[in-house]
C-alpha cells in the first residue's frame, strides 16, 4: 500500500472504530491501578468505520457527504487514487 494523505502528504493511515465494547479477562491489577490482562481484548461491535490520516486527521471521504467506511471501500478509494498495488492476471 501506498498511502499518501491529500492534506499534508504523511504515509500513515489509521482506522478508527467508534462505539465497539472491548472484553478482557483479568489476571490481576497493581496497586497505582495498572491492570494484568488474561489474553487480547475481544472487540464486540463497533458503530462506525472510519480511515484518517494519522498525521493531520483528515479523513477519507468520497465527497462531501460520504466518508470510506468499510475495507471494501478503503481498497476501492486507494485504488481510485492509485495508492495500491492491483494486482493484474
Ligand atoms: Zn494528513
Amino acid at each position: 500500500m501506498n498511502f499518501k494523505c491529500p492534506t499534508c502528504g504523511c504515509n500513515e493511515l489509521e482506522e478508527v472504530v467508534t462505539g465497539v465494547r472491548v472484553v478482557t479477562a483479568i489476571e490481576s491489577v497493581a496497586k497505582e491501578g495498572y491492570v494484568y490482562y488474561h489474553e487480547d481484548p475481544e472487540r464486540h461491535g463497533g458503530e462506525s468505520t472510519y480511515y484518517q490520516c494519522s498525521n493531520c486527521g483528515e479523513e477519507l471521504r468520497w465527497d462531501h457527504d460520504s466518508v470510506v467506511s468499510s475495507g471494501e471501500e478503503l481498497f476501492d478509494w486507494l485504488t481510485e487514487n492509485n495508492m495500491i498495488e492491483v494486482p493484474t492476471e
